[in-house]
């Protein structure tokens, strides 16, 4: 088989790519190929026996319109988010100390009065910092926060994420969990905090409404975020993208002009272009089998005739003896339909064996979120194995170095989506994809 471009990988990053391409040359050839049985990736939807018709998402996924306007119309169509749940800001809490706080997604360590007052001292003895500066998450932390925040409060919260010790973790590590600011004193205190500049980078808004920030999110209603992708996958096939799923990619061998592509089936492709979304390089010359330090995800799914206790969209679980880390509440991002339960995920990131659902049900009604267990009712489990980033400094730099070696060996080749490392979040995905593919397309002979 031939093709202009082979896509490997046909989650979020593939899909937006076909489209960037297909806009700039509409009569490409273009194939799509997948290891999986369908589309999405990480974003998909599920649906459980005893609910088929209920639609869970593997994990919080509420996606947010990017800062580019042409983006946006091919993956956000207005003719087919009209008819979706539009947010114009993302209610985010967070449970830490034994409190749940509907006001703000970052934790305020107040309450606790021997924290705050030895806090409030050494935040004010604080230099602005970079986080290039710092070789490590505790470093960086003892610079921006001081010992006391950083050994009683990031310390035990980063560990139930990460499994790994502060001084282990890249500093950026701090942007995922809901923990790259914290609130200090009451709101007054606070915004006097944030006239200091390099405080105001580290403090958070008591309340987050009142943080200045002009975004707009978008969610399809009652099937879940799978029926983005279903739309992006549509739009795709109507632009006839081919699709190879099932399908694994044993070795690339560059071609004076393109590509040759072996799959495990042993069917052969040849491509003029190669778009490359894989976390990982096997099958590309210099790539080899290594596994990062990363963490499973167990998504537990619940129904319950009873409304949670919240209006929050999403909540963070900062308990460190808690295993729950991050709850998603459907019913409150898209008005439910009448008949039907209310919905709630809760991801955990384990190793080894994940917990038993009752063990996470009963941490949802200790979070206040539900009157007792038995309101809660299991609907399923889905396991992302390895699906969270343990950014380790040492493997870090093994990354990079690998990720260099396989880019100058493998110089026509577009890395992007979560195969470029540091790209994680859905919008900062998008934004590479877009920017990568569309310059492929454009270059002559694209
Ligand atoms: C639990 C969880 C929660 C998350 N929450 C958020 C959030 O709140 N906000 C946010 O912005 N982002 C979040 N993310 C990240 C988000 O899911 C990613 O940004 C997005 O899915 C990246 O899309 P992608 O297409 O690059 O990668 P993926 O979704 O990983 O897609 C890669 C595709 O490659 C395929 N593939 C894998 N191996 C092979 C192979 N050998 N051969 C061929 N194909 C293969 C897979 O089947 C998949 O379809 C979360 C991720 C997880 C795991």
């Amino acid at each position: 088989m031939k093709t202009d471009y082979l896509i490997v990988g046909a989650g979020v990053s593939g899909l937006t790519a076909a489209l960037t391409i297909k806009s700039v040359h509409a009569d490409a050839n273009i194939t799509l190929l997948d290891a999986a049985s369908e589309p999405g990736g990480l974003l998909r939807s599920v649906g459980f026996d005893e609910h088929p018709s209920l639609h869970f998402d593997l994990g919080t996924h509420i996606p947010e319109l990017t800062s580019n306007q042409a983006l946006n119309a091919l993956v956000f169509p207005e003719e087919v988010i009209k008819h979706w749940q539009r947010l114009s800001e993302l209610k985010v809490g967070n449970f830490f100390n034994g409190q749940l706080n509907q006001q703000s997604q970052f934790l305020n360590v107040s309450k606790d009065e021997s924290i705050f007052c030895q806090a409030l001292v050494e935040l004010l003895q604080t230099q602005p910092s970079e986080m290039a500066d710092y070789l490590n998450l505790e470093e960086f932390l003892i610079a921006r926060y001081g010992q006391a925040l950083t050994q009683q409060v990031f310390k035990p919260l980063i560990f139930k994420m990460t499994a790994v010790e502060l001084k282990e973790l890249v500093p950026q590590t701090i942007n995922f969990y809901g923990l790259a600011r914290i609130a200090l004193g009451n709101r007054q205190i606070g915004l006097n905090l944030k006239q200091i500049p390099h405080l105001d980078q580290a403090l958070a808004f008591n309340q987050d409404s009142e943080r200045p920030r002009q975004s707009t999110w978008v969610y399809p209603g009652e099937q879940g975020v799978g029926e983005w992708v279903k739309t992006l996958y549509q739009q795709c096939l109507d632009k006839n993208v081919k699709f190879e799923f099932n399908q694994r990619l044993e070795q690339t061998v560059k071609l004076r002009d393109g590509y040759e592509i072996r799959l495990i089936s042993g069917d052969q492709i040849t491509a003029d272009k190669l778009i490359w979304t894989l976390p990982f390089y096997t099958g590309l010359s210099g790539g080899q089998q290594t596994r990062f330090v990363s963490r499973s995800i167990a998504i537990y799914h619940f129904t319950s005739q009873y409304a949670p206790n919240t209006a929050c969209h999403y909540i963070y679980c900062q308990q460190a003896a808690f295993h729950s880390y991050r709850l998603t509440f459907y019913d409150n991002v898209a008005p439910k339909n009448a008949t039907q339960p209310y919905r709630t995920t809760v991801e955990v990131i384990y190793d080894g064996e994940k917990p038993e659902p009752k063990i996470i049900q009963q941490e949802l009604v200790e979070m206040g979120l539900f009157s007792s267990p038995e309101s809660i009712q299991v609907a399923g489990i889905t396991t992302v194995p390895y699906g969270f980033p343990v950014p380790v400094v040492a493997q870090q730099q093994i990354q990079h170095s690998l990720f260099k070696e396989v880019a100058i060996q493998n110089p026509d080749v577009v890395f992007t989506g979560r195969g470029k490392p540091g790209l994680f979040f859905t919008t900062d995905v998008l934004l590479d994809v877009y920017q990568q593919t569309s310059k492929l397309a454009s270059v002559k002979g694209g």
